[in-house]
């Protein structure tokens, strides 16, 4: 059992950072209430214990203090209702006397949500301070903010050393992030395949210079792949490329040769003659695109080719589509890449799928509850996948 499940909160003020960055319209609606249901069951372990929750929480990216448009209070009503009518109480600035006063006075099984964090610019300056005000309102520091453990922030981080061992922890979300996340780093099962797609290899050098360490199998797809494909002598007519990286991309093949890991390139793709929903599309080799024409999403072919290597994969990370999947031409190359990694998972591999796109796909085609862990935290996962420390991990570990 974890540090958090084991921990009883009775009659404690839980200090909880959760991560409720979600999209609210003109009318201050919430357009997409996933990551404030993520947090829910760790608030309800702590009221079932007895214990009282307050909330921290960034909104959006204010710049000159507090403003309407980015105020926490918005999410009070659907807080209460993703609490089955528990009482939330408000506090409208997230330090000094009254939010003081409010955690306090709290009773068991109160909530209380503070004001956005980020009005202060203490908060993303990691300001020491600023953190220490927090402290005092809590007797135990959670962390329930993957999405933002990337930062040494003021509250995902400095927060902790004002808090004993045994008195800062994970949240369940958080819990269940990192240990996915570990498992698929440090304890993977081998063949371990690791997925990597999207539009640029920019993005995904550093993913891919680490995974060359602990993958058995690296599958490329996506825009990035044909910045692979040039390199390699073939053509790729007006496919994304990034011409800067080509050499990049020619030393991580070397590497991967080196290291015995093998890369595995789209054999064929739909190709389009404009990038629009409507654009005619034919099949070419990746290495053989005609003028005028342009990749966009990795064909029945190579569909088959990673299917081949997925079914017989014991561990899975993905990253990033094969195609251009928000178009209905050219999702199939995604879709089917979903389909073969849940039936990889109903067959025993441990699979997890991170990163904002590929998340967005599996939600999309309806894999997400055949897959082993979806991620919440894009930016997180994949500074965690290039091999970084975390600040908001380390700081519950020190
Ligand atoms: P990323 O954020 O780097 O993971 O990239 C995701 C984006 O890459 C998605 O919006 C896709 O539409 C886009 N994408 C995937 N494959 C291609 C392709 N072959 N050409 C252009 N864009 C692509």
């Amino acid at each position: 059992m974890s540090v958090f499940a084991r921990h009883d909160f009775k009659n404690e003020k839980a200090l909880i950072r959760v991560d409720f960055n979600v999209p609210l319209n003109d009318q201050y609606e919430i357009s997409d209430d996933n990551r404030m249901k993520a947090a829910i069951p760790t608030i309800k372990k702590v009221l079932a214990d007895g214990g009282k929750v307050i909330l921290m929480s960034h909104l959006g990216r204010p710049k000159d203090g507090p403003t309407e448009k980015y105020s926490l209070k918005h999410l009070v009503p659907h807080l209460r209702e993703l609490l089955g009518g528990t009482k939330v109480l408000f506090a409208d600035d997230c330090i000094g006397e009254q939010a003081f006063q409010m955690a306090s006075s709290m009773q068991p099984g109160e909530v209380l949500l503070l004001e956005n964090l980020r009005f202060y610019r203490e908060e993303e300056k990691g300001n020491e301070d600023f953190a220490k005000k927090l402290a005092t309102l809590g007797d135990v520091y959670v962390n329930d903010a993957f999405g933002t453990a990337h930062r040494a922030h003021a509250s995902t981080a400095v927060i902790a050393k004002y808090f004993a061992a045994g008195k800062k922890m994970f949240g369940l979300l958080m819990e269940g992030e990192v240990s996915s996340a570990e498992k698929v780093l440090h304890q993977s099962e081998k063949p371990f395949t690791a997925i990597i797609g999207g539009a640029k290899v920019s993005d995904k050098i550093l993913i891919i210079e680490n995974l060359l360490e602990r993958a058995t199998d690296i599958i490329i797809g996506g825009g990035m792949a044909y910045t692979f494909m040039k390199a390699e002598g073939g053509s790729i007519g007006n496919s994304l490329c990034e011409d800067d990286r080509l050499d990049t991309a020619l030393q991580l093949m070397e590497k991967a040769a080196a290291k015995g890991v093998c890369i595995h390139l789209p054999s064929d793709s739909v190709i389009a003659d404009k990038f629009a929903a409507d654009a005619e599309t034919s099949v070419s080799p990746s290495n053989h695109i005609p003028d005028g024409w342009m990749g966009l999403d990795i064909g029945t072919m190579a569909c088959d080719q990673f299917y081949n290597v997925l079914k017989r994969s014991r561990t899975i990370l993905w990253n990033g589509p094969m195609g251009v999947f928000e178009m209905e031409k050219f999702q199939h190359g995604t879709r089917s890449i979903a389909k073969a990694v849940a039936e990889a998972t109903a067959n025993g591999a441990f699979s997890l799928v991170g990163g904002g796109d590929s998340v967005a796909a599996v939600n999309q085609f309806g894999f997400a509850d055949q897959v082993s862990y979806v991620s919440t935290g894009g930016g997180a996962m994949l500074e965690y996948f290039e091999g970084k420390v975390l600040p908001g991990i380390a700081a519950i570990h020190e």
